[in-house]
């Protein structure tokens, strides 16, 4: 007997049918004689359609500013969640099977004051392992938590995976499997590229570069949690029926490990090709060269909470200016434009410019550690396709190339097949 945390994302459970079909794979494990905790997403399109409400309602109202108060959004955008725990819940119980439904707060699950994008400090498991114990299957809303202000707190879009695996870490599961609409972690995103291939194994370090440069399969936080606890986590379809032979299987369930890259046996150069769209660049023209400038720069937009991801300087030719180029999200340019020319004289440019809809396509592999020239490998053959490349960044296990936003697809699949990653 093991103690199991299942995850059911968006589309399964988009309806009350799907709602029965995880149902089926949740008492697959419990007549295997597993304890077992549930964690679910709203319905697939509800968070999109909570988010907009709340976005739209100051327009509507036709309020001055389109601001909102953030501890309301999270009222508003938690709800999805909440039903489809009680959902499943009943779901279950309509199957003979002992099922209760929880909230964030009911167990609770404790976040830091960030409402939006909150952070999980705390889960006090006891209540639910005791239930597990009794035989009772714990149905836990995902996304959500309780703030210090002892109110709702989201945990930033895709929370689910963390939850499930913060909640798999707090009552020490055996594993946690996060089920969804794809049967594990592909080479690249298989609905781009229908030669992707399915990995058996993926490691931490490579699935949290993954999952941050876009990779949307796992959140990045819950990959994080996943490394950090050793929780033993799966990525699998619930698409599948929930009584094929080898569903059931304990040590081997069908999908993707993500582990310890120790227990990687045959590790390969690159894993995985990644993209993240909507990335805008911005430039900075003749900025004086000068020690201080960079910080005059991005301090002022990290204090107003903009994430700035590639840098590039250059220096000109006499040495006195230089240029300085960085990406954001395209959704933060209107205010980082303005964050800058508020602090124009401080940092002493002469122009700025910005250009959106960019894309940033990564090659990621534990590989590149010992192996040379796999940079240079993307460059030829983005340079074959025409590709220009407007930026670049690496580390020890990633290159990212930002390249203009048409040729995503065309990037994504010439890098997939240059690193011979297609599927025979
Ligand atoms: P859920 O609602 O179950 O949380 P998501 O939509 O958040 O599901 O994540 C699953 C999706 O992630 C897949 O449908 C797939 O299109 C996308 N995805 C992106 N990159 C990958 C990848 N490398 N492997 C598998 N899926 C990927
Ligand atoms: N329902 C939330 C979202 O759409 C959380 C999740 O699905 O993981 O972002
Ligand atoms: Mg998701």
């Amino acid at each position: 007997m093991a103690r199991i945390v299942m995850k059911f994302g968006g589309t399964s459970v988009a309806d009350l049918d799907r709602i029965k079909n995880v149902a089926r794979h949740v008492k697959r494990e419990v007549d295997a004689g597993h304890e077992v905790a549930v964690v679910v997403s709203a319905m697939s399109g509800k968070t999109n359609e909570l988010v907009g409400w709340v976005q739209g309602t100051p327009k509507v109202v036709g309020a001055n500013s389109p601001f909102y108060d953030a501890r309301e959004y999270d009222a508003v955008v938690a709800s999805g969640e909440q039903v489809t725990c009680g959902l499943l819940a009943i779901a279950l119980q309509a199957m003979d099977i002992n099922a209760r439904s929880w909230q964030g707060w009911q167990i609770p699950i404790r976040t830091d004051n960030a409402h939006g994008a909150a952070r999980i400090l705390d889960i006090d498991g006891s209540d639910i392992i005791k239930r597990m114990g009794e035989g009772q299957v714990a149905v836990i809303a995902g996304f959500q938590g309780l703030g210090p202000d002892n109110r709702i707190a989201t945990l930033g879009r895709g929370g689910s995976d963390t939850s499930a695996v913060a909640i798999a870490a707090a009552v020490k599961a055996d594993r946690c499997d996060i089920y969804t609409d794809v049967d594990g972690v592909y080479t690249t995103d298989p609905r781009i590229v229908p030669q992707a291939r399915r990995l058996k194994k993926i490691a931490f370090e490579e699935m949290l570069e993954m999952a941050s440069l876009g990779a949307k399969v796992l959140q990045v936080r819950s990959v994080e949690l996943a490394m950090v606890h050793k929780v033993r986590t799966f990525v699998r379809s619930s698409f599948e029926d929930p009584d094929a032979p080898g569903m059931g299987d304990f040590l081997n369930p069908p999908g993707t490990l993500i582990c310890d890259e120790d227990e990687i046996v045959e590790q390969e150069v690159v894993t995985g090709i990644a993209y993240a769209k909507d990335e805008a660049q911005i430039s900075l023209r003749r900025l004086a060269d000068r020690p201080g400038v960079s910080a005059a720069i991005f301090g002022p937009l990290a204090e107003s909470h903009i994430n700035v991801d590639m840098i590039v300087q250059n220096i000109s030719e006499d040495g006195s200016k230089t240029d300085m180029t960085f990406t954001v999200p395209s959704g933060d340019v209107e205010k980082a434009i303005k964050v800058l020319g508020e602090n124009k004289e401080k940092i002493g440019y002469d122009v700025v410019q910005n250009e959106s809809g960019l894309v940033k396509v990564s090659v990621i592999g534990i590989g590149m550690r010992s192996h040379a020239g796999v940079a240079a490998t993307a460059f030829k053959a983005l340079a074959d396709k025409g590709i220009n490349i407007k930026a670049i960044t690496t580390s020890e296990i990633k290159i990212s190339i930002l390249i203009d936003g048409p040729y995503a697809e065309l990037a994504v699949r010439t890098l997939h097949s240059c690193y011979g990653l297609d599927k025979n």
